[in-house]
């Protein structure tokens, strides 16, 4: 079978791999079979194996996009007495204090700016300042930006505070390496349609057992989202406790299987080509991005729209699209961009195709000369 590939620059879904899309294409199975546990078991122990050990580390998957996930960790393991600091520095970090907020835990908002990195001594104060704080949560890669946020500091801070610490990896996951443990990583939500180049509708939360077996006795403040229940369900039974995206599992696990095969350095490092690809070209058209080199993810690159008349970022979208390219708008407060995401199955070579294009695009708005 043939399928049309169409390379995706908007950061996830990512474009797959044939083998992939073709994964979902299976007998009718009740999830509750054996058959079918053993293959959820068999994602939610190797996605743990990429960031943790899972003698340690536990994976509570669920059904829902990556917010789903994000949701659950903040609206369950908080304890009625907890208070949590949220460093918000872009469009996601604020997602999380916009959940917190509807659930009514006590917060504090730390906020960063979305194109520098965190002021780490500022935090510090902060958090001496601020009483009785028990949980920090922060995004990893702002996907707002492609700023990369510094984990490792922040998680030396939560251990020397005492304070349980929640990333949401969502865009980092399965490219940048990540150490649950060394990084002092209590819960790290991902989903299934970013670096790990599967379909949409898993979202998934590593978990340290012993500070997710203490939330046991938390009272729900969820029924679908609550992670320790999800969790003591699917260690039992190996089932999860409501109907899984079934097609999607299969999906998923051959997505894993290439990116073991692939591993998450040599991910990485194709990323990374397309990436210096995507900035030189860019550079060379007279365009600037937003992130300086230094704290870039690597991953998506903000671009500074032309200055230009004729220039319309849905047109250029258009344009793009009739040639089987899907760009991005962007998103930043106070700087107008687009966005172009070098994730999924796609490489150095796909962005110097995608750079002739804008080259075309460019001309044809007078931005540049042919
Ligand atoms: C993509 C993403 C999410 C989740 O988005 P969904 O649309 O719910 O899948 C959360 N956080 C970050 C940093 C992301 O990049």
């Amino acid at each position: 079978m043939q399928i049309k590939r169409n390379v995706l620059l908007n950061p996830g879904p990512a474009t797959t791999t044939d083998s992939v899309k073709l994964a979902q294409v299976v007998t009718d199975i009740c999830p509750r079979e054996k058959e079918f546990g053993d293959l959820m078991e068999y994602c939610a122990t190797e996605i743990t194996k990429f960031v943790g050990d899972p003698k340690e580390y536990s994976t509570v998957m669920f059904g829902g996009s990556g917010t789903a996930t994000v949701e659950a960790i903040l609206s369950s393991v908080v304890p009625e007495n907890g208070r949590i600091l949220i460093i918000d520095n872009g469009a996601y970090g604020k997602r999380m204090c916009q959940i917190t907020k509807i659930y009514k835990l006590d917060t504090v908002i730390f906020e960063s700016s979305s194109i520098v990195p965190i002021d780490l001594k500022a935090l510090e104060e902060v958090i001496k300042q601020e009483k009785g704080l028990t949980h920090l949560a922060m995004i990893h890669h702002e996907t707002t930006t492609g700023l990369l946020n510094d984990i490792t500091a922040v998680g030396k801070m939560c251990s020397t505070y005492k304070i349980s610490f929640i990333v949401d990896s969502m865009s980092g996951f399965a490219a940048i390496p990540v150490d649950m443990k060394t990084m002092n990583i209590d819960y790290l939500a991902a989903s299934s349609n970013k670096n790990i180049q599967g379909m949409a509708g898993i979202g998934f939360a590593i978990c340290n057992k012993k500070a997710l077996s203490a939330t046991e006795s938390i009272p729900m403040r969820n029924l679908y989202l609550n992670l320790y229940a999800q969790y003591a369900y699917f260690e039992k039974t190996h089932q999860t406790r409501f109907t899984p995206p079934v097609q999607t599992f299969y999906a998923l696990k051959q997505a894993i299987i290439e990116t073991k095969e692939e591993t998450v350095e040599k991910r990485y490092a194709r990323y990374t080509k397309s990436w210096e690809t995507l900035l030189s070209g860019i550079t060379l058209m007279k365009l600037e991005y937003l992130i300086d080199k230094e704290h870039h993810s690597k991953i998506i690159t903000s671009i500074i729209e032309p200055k230009n008349d004729k220039y319309d970022f849905e047109e250029m979208h258009d344009f793009f699209f009739e040639r089987g390219f899907t760009i991005y708008p962007g998103k930043v407060n106070n700087y107008d961009t687009f966005r172009i995401s070098n994730i999924g199955q796609i490489d150095y070579i796909d962005i110097q195709n995608f750079l002739k294009v804008l080259r075309e695009y460019l001309v044809q708005i007078e931005y540049i000369k042919a």
